[in-house]
């Protein structure tokens, strides 16, 4: 079989990065003609009955209070049981932060690699051989060809593959529970706040996204991106500076451990633009950078710059906004 990790969502159903994980499980299981499988944490609610309509024979759900809190400690430990009980062909999973560190531990666990951020694997033609993987590295600036060769084969999928269509229904979904065998030892991370995300628009879907960084210079300085923001019918973004100091949640980071986005406009307010930024923000239709060095990475490659203080700067953007707006 080849089993795959679903996340989910509030209501239950799986997430898309899951969706378009077990349309990859299911092109792989054809290739290598066995069943597709599912894991998920939790009670089954409506999820064998959606995991039907995409070609899941089995769904193993893993029940243990230390597993509420989503902790990757517990959830790789947990997975590593089912997984040499079952011992299936492959395990695949949502190239999420969560589902990786997951897959690391259970990983570490069972003493095999583990293929990250694949955007294609291609198994062996006979059992046993090796298979090859290509992957995303650096954030995705390269791709690498990899051979993944283990008796069980553990990758995540990089988010992001074209959209699954579901699958008519050709058999109903058997449902197995397993109560893992964990203990207060397992868990290496606590929750200690739940933050939810704001309604309407958000990083990925809004046309535009005004962002701060250093030089934005302190949560204070964030009145004013929330302000222009608002006046664009845009979102706030920011760098990493920016949430390692508190200023704004880690929901908000764009680059390489934050969100990639594709705005229509990027508007880079005090931002180097780090490589590891600029990943998260490179597939901006169009960037707007503004910044007192001229020489900043943001600026060279920007589509227009304003070279300025941010203070001064988006104050005076937004007193024109408004003026224009006959706000
Ligand atoms: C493994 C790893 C992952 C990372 N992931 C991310 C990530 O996902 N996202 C991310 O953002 N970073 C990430 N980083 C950090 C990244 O390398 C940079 O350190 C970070 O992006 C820098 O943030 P910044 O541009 O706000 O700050 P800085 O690099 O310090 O740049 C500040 C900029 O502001 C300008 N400036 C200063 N004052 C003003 C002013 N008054 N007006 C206008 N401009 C001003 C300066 O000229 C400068 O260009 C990662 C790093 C590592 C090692």
């Amino acid at each position: 079989m080849v089993l795959t990790v679903i996340e989910r969502n509030g209501d239950g159903t799986p997430t898309a990065e899951s969706a378009e994980v077990l349309a990859a499980a299911r092109d792989l299981a054809e290739q290598l003609g066995v069943p597709v499988a599912a894991v998920a944490v939790g009670d089954a609610g409506d999820l064998p009955d959606d995991l039907a309509k995409r070609g899941v024979a089995q769904l193993h759900l893993l029940q243990h209070a230390l597993l509420a809190d989503g902790s990757p400690s517990c959830t790789g430990e947990a997975l590593s049981q089912l997984v040499a009980a079952q011992r299936p062909a492959a395990v695949l999973a949502p190239g999420t932060d969560r589902s990786t560190e997951a897959m690391a531990w259970a990983a570490a666990e069972l003493g095999v690699p583990l293929a990250t951020a694949c955007t294609e694997i291609r198994p062996g033609i006979r059992p046993g051989e090796p298979w090859e993987v290509t992957r995303e590295r650096s954030g995705g600036i390269l791709l690498e060809d990899a051979v993944l060769d283990a008796p069980i084969r553990l990758a995540t999928v990089r988010p992001g593959a074209p959209v699954p269509s579901e699958t008519a229904a050709a058999h109903e979904v058997t449902v197995h529970v397993l109560v893992p065998d964990l203990d207060a030892s397992v868990p290496r991370a606590r929750l200690v706040d739940r933050r939810p995300r704001a309604a309407g628009m958000t990083l990925t879907t809004a046309p535009v996204v005004v962002a701060g960084g250093r030089g934005v210079g302190g949560a204070d300085g964030d009145a004013v991106l929330e302000e222009l923001a608002g006046l664009v019918g845009g979102a706030v973004g920011c760098s990493r500076v920016a949430t390692n100091n508190g200023w704004r949640p880690h929901a908000d980071q764009v680059g390489l451990t934050g969100t990639r986005i594709s705005p229509d406009l990027y508007v880079a307010c005090g931002i180097s633009g780090a490589t590891q930024h600029w990943v998260g923000c490179m597939n901006a239709r169009s960037i707007l950078a503004v910044n007192t060095d001229p020489e900043a990475p943001m600026v060279t490659r920007a589509t227009w710059a304003v070279i300025g203080d941010v203070h001064e700067v988006l104050p005076a953007v937004i007193a024109e906004l408004r003026r224009r707006s006959g706000r």
